[in-house]
């Protein structure tokens, strides 16, 4: 108890109830910022390798703080999860994705699909598969236009149970995708069990491509390995030209990262898609 009691103590150090009171400032804020309207939404094109179209966005959630700017995800999706909030948010990201899709789709971009990022806790929910039948039906787009992204260690959580949401969820025609692929504890043979029809090479493995040997031994063993699978392959973080050469030529199919576009503000994104019309 004595123990116990040294480490009470040392809560009370200023660095820490400085630290403490930053997090619970935010706390409060976060709580607000749905009420608020503080969310925006940017979009990443994703661009098919062989032609150089955009196929479809990638909807990547930012908070407009009223202090502190434009925060990234990584500043507020952890603390988000950890105080419970992240089903509303992302019902919230679900929603004014799926919108923003069918606003797009009738303005002509008839074939654009749509990528939405969607957290464990979010799979938790014995609701989810309602709630993603919702709002396809309340945006009137077909299911086949909604990719959902999961990361590795989001499904391996609880694989039992994201095997049983997944099903139901693929089921309605959603697309399922492993974001961050090779970086979790990828075990193959819960991806043959799960509804998976693509594969998202993370980032870290896109970067020493052509020059670095392991980089380029991961990314071409999940090519063929997909290949038999039958899933298709996204290579996200392409930054170079080299880059987007080398995963063309090995027939990766789809490619994001700033060589494309970096995620834009929804206005934007139609400049840049139609910039990307052969005229
Ligand atoms: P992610 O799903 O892996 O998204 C890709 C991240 O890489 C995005 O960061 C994107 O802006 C960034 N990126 C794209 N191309 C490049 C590139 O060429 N180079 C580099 N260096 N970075 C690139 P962002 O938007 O900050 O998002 C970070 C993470 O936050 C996402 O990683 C995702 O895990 C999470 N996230 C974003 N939006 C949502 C959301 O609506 N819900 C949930 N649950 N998570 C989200
Ligand atoms: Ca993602
Ligand atoms: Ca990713
Ligand atoms: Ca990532």
């Amino acid at each position: 108890a004595k123990a116990r009691g040294r480490n009470n103590f040392q809560f009370f150090d200023p660095v820490m109830t400085e630290a403490g009171e930053q997090r619970l400032m935010l706390e409060n804020d976060l709580r607000k910022a749905l009420l608020r309207d503080e969310f925006i939404l940017y979009y990443q094109p994703r661009i098919d390798l062989s032609t150089g179209s955009v196929t479809s966005v990638e909807a990547l959630i930012r908070w407009q703080h009223p202090q502190r700017g434009l925060l990234a995800p990584n500043a507020f999706i952890h603390l988000a999860e950890e105080i419970g909030l992240i089903g509303e948010i992302g019902h919230w990201v679900l929603n004014t994705a799926c919108r923003q899709l069918r606003d797009w789709r009738s303005e002509g971009l008839t074939d654009l699909r749509m990528a939405v990022n969607v957290s464990a806790r979010q799979l938790h929910d014995s609701a989810f598969h309602c709630l993603v039948e919702k709002t396809l039906l309340d945006a009137m787009l077909p299911a086949a236009c909604l990719e959902l992204e999961l990361t590795e260690s989001c499904v391996m959580d609880n694989p039992e149970k994201a095997i049983v949401v997944l099903n139901t969820i693929s089921r309605l025609g959603v697309r399922i995708a492993i974001d961050d692929f090779g970086t979790g504890y990828s075990s193959l043979a819960y991806l043959k069990r799960l509804p998976v029809t693509c594969l998202k090479i993370d980032r870290a493995f896109v970067q020493g491509i052509p020059e670095d040997a392991e980089d380029v031994a991961i990314a071409e063993t999940i090519l063929s390995m997909a290949k038999h699978l039958g899933l298709v392959v996204v290579a996200e973080g392409i930054e170079t030209e080299a880059q987007c050469d080398f995963l063309a030529r090995r027939h990766c199919k789809e490619g994001q990262g700033y060589w494309f576009s970096r995620p834009l503000p929804a206005g934007d994104l139609i400049n840049f898609i139609n910039s990307t019309v052969p005229t």
